[in-house]
């Protein structure tokens, strides 16, 4: 069926009941007239093709200038048409649109790196004039996508390489998704028809295969909530053909292993309703823990809202459900489109401006770059989700994997800076050395020449060269420094026992057969020997006499190591127990690791070798965060996530990790990883929390 003029016309006065059509019409006049003649490359009539891209632009419910210009979007192009022609007849705004469109139609991708970059600067300044732009210019891809069979082979791989390449990243940043999926799709088409074709007819076969479990599944559901007086709408859903395929490419396993390529959709009428029905589904099914994921609590960057969770189903096998209001649903679909479709007076409000934040980034950047290459690295950030791309202060671009450190950054620009690094300044503002960067950043390190390296840094760092440097530098110090610390740790004792200080130390390393008095105290430093052992060779009797109590000698003697946020030995937190400064710490010889500190009240200490523990107190002059847990029993009510959520945001404390589950009498047990900084920092959020209604109970774990 094609698309004629009186179905956009329809489509329109559908949602825009009083709009004036004598503008559309003209502008079909006026392309009917300029592409008079023409054909495209299947035999039919050119008009058809702006026709049917006008008419996509008007199931997205878009103003009248959006299908005006969607009509006239390659008048300029192909013909001799000029834009003041456009502006004189159709107005500014209609011009401004169809301009940006001629301009990214002429960009070439497949050019030279540098040209490329440039193409890619223009096509972004294209669109960021007017978002329509970029929205016409995605839906002429989708019918030029659906049209390419009449395209030679090569010129086939090309658009649908660029397609993959840059048209369907960017529609799935702007959460335009039912773009994305199409344009993906039609991509693999051609890229990789065997690949395809075979993937297809799996996906037919298990979609026929499964439709009655699907079926018993959706019904089961269904009459959950009737029960509980909820009105939803339940549907199945397979997973995209491209989302399989690429599932597949990447983990390289087999299509049966594929677990959740069937899942179901509920859509609500409400965010309250979404989280009941979240409960009810895990009280039919077991959930998978770690695959519950609450996207309305936390938006995706693209606005993508929902809620998703993995359940075992009837047969044991793993199906995935996504809860959403008829909003979000609409939103998850359309994305940005959503926020520009036609509503009273046809402008974005302010509020949705803000989404367009993204595009205005872009812009920003591309003022300050000068190499366009550097550029095109800029705008591939938020299309490749995979890397972080983030500035130094002077402007240049760096790359970085996802969830790389200000350590990564500091040992790319040099060891020493690496070695030195305490935080870091992004955009401004001073970060832990645990800061995810984000792309986009400006990093500024900060250095100190008293930092060092430790074995910490090895978990906080992503790239391969900030470790080994990492690694490096510890093999070389670890020695010194277990030297330090034995050492110390041996006066220490002696000095307490009262031991006369003539001691040969070269001849005792001898009695224990080290080559020399640093090895024996290398030896004590990393806990290989026990300082009693020595004590025990130097004065036997001595040592009986003096009744070993050394959590609690701590006390008096509590200032040999001290732990700070920059460690001078081989310091580091117990992940058992977190300590943060101002809680009673105490000091454990870990084999060949230094000192690990502990909570003096942890258990694990209770049941180590005592003679292995050391007086360790805080000397806090780097303010620096701490990763520690705990956990919130809450009434299991929605919006209480977002309730205490709200209230850590609130005390600017980072959540690095957070999971939640109901539990059979009706409440929700919230689990939350937390950077702190101290005791009394903790103490006042628990203090926030606990003062929230409908919460139980708050434990530091
Ligand atoms: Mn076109």
């Amino acid at each position: 069926m094609t698309v004629r003029i009186n179905d956009i016309l329809d489509e329109v006065s559908a949602y825009i009941p009083d709009a004036d059509m004598r503008i559309i019409e003209k502008a079909y006049v006026f392309s009917a007239r300029v592409h008079q003649g023409q054909t495209r490359l299947s035999g039919e009539p050119y008009l058809n093709h702006p026709l049917e891209v006008a008419y996509l632009i008007a199931q997205m419910q878009l103003d009248v200038t959006a299908v005006t210009a969607a009509l006239l979007h390659d008048a300029i192009e192909d013909s001799l048409t000029k834009v003041e022609d456009i502006q004189a007849e159709f107005g500014d705004e209609v011009a401004l649109v169809v301009d940006g469109l001629t301009k990214i139609s002429k960009i070439n991708f497949r050019s030279e790196e540098e040209q490329q970059a440039e193409n890619f600067r223009k096509m972004i300044l294209a669109m960021s004039k007017d978002l329509r732009i970029l929205l016409i210019k995605l839906t002429d891809r989708v019918h030029n996508m659906r049209t390419l069979e009449f395209h030679s082979r090569n010129s086939q791989q090309r658009i649908a390489r660029e397609t993959l390449d840059i048209y369907a990243p960017l529609a799935n940043r702007l959460g335009i998704h039912w773009l994305q999926v199409e344009l993906e799709e039609l991509s693999l088409k051609y890229l990789d028809p065997q690949g395809y074709k075979t993937l297809k007819t799996k996906l037919d076969t298990i979609e026929k295969e499964k439709e009655e479990d699907l079926r018993n599944i959706m019904g089961q559901i269904q009459a959950k909530l009737v029960e509980s007086g909820l009105k939803a709408e339940v549907k199945g859903r397979i997973k995209h053909i491209y989302s399989v395929y690429q599932k597949l490419k990447r983990q390289g396993i087999p299509f049966e292993d594929v677990y959740d390529v069937l899942g179901t959709r509920i859509i609500l009428n409400t965010v309250a309703e979404c989280y009941e029905t979240l409960g009810i589904i895990h009280s039919i099914w077991k959930p998978i823990q770690a695959r519950i994921k609450d996207f309305i609590a936390m938006p995706k960057a693209n606005m993508y809202q929902s809620l998703h969770t993995t359940v075992f189903g009837p047969g044991g096998e793993r199906i995935e459900i996504q809860i959403r209001t008829r909003e979000m649903d609409y939103i998850a679909n359309e994305g940005i489109a959503a926020h520009w479709r036609y509503k009273d007076g046809s402008r974005i409000s302010d509020q949705d401006g803000e989404k367009l934040s993204w595009l205005r980034q872009l812009l920003e950047w591309q003022k300050e770059l000068k190499d366009p290459r550097e550029f095109l690295q800029s705008v591939k950030i938020d299309l490749y989700p995979e890397d972080v791309y983030v500035f130094t202060p002077k402007g240049d671009v760096r790359r970085f994997p996802v969830g790389a450190t200000p350590l990564d950054f500091a040992y790319s620009v040099h060891t020493q800076l690496g070695n030195q690094c305490v935080g870091a300044k992004v955009n401004g503002k001073i970060v832990p050395l645990r800061y995810k960067l984000n792309s986009g950043d400006v990093i500024e390190i900060l250095r100190s020449a008293k930092q060092h390296p430790s074995k910490d840094w090895m978990r906080i760092a992503k790239t391969s060269r900030a470790k080994t440097k990492i690694r490096t530098w510890l093999r070389t110090q670890e020695n010194e420094q277990s030297i330090a610390l034995g050492r110390e740790i041996l006066d220490k004792k002696i000095k307490n026992l009262h031991l006369p200080k003539d001691i040969d130390y070269e001849e005792l390393a001898r009695d224990f057969s080290f080559k020399s008095a640093e090895n024996l105290y290398a030896a004590i430093g990393f806990g290989r020997l026990s300082v009693n052992q020595v004590i025990h060779k130097i004065a036997p009797e001595e040592q009986k006499k003096v009744p070993d109590e050394p959590v609690k000698k701590k006390k008096q003697d509590i200032s040999s190591i001290l732990v700070k946020g920059v460690e001078d030995l081989l310091v580091r937190y117990a992940r058992c127990c977190r300590p943060i400064p101002g809680d009673k710490v105490v000091g454990f010889i870990t084999r060949g690791r230094g000192i690990t500190v502990h909570r003096l009240n942890c258990p694990y200490v209770s049941e180590v070798d005592a003679q292995r523990l050391v007086p360790v107190e805080w000397d806090v002059k780097v303010a620096q965060s701490h990763e520690i847990e705990f956990t919130v029993v809450c009434e299991d009510k929605p919006g209480m996530l977002g309730l205490i959520t709200a209230t850590i945001g609130a005390r600017n404390i980072n959540i690095s990790k957070m999971k939640a589950h109901s539990t059979a009498t009706g409440n929700s047990i919230c689990i939350f990883r937390v950077m702190i900084t101290d005791l009394s920092e903790l103490d006042g959020l628990f203090h926030d929390i606990r003062r929230l209604k409908g919460v139980e109970n708050i434990e530091r774990q």
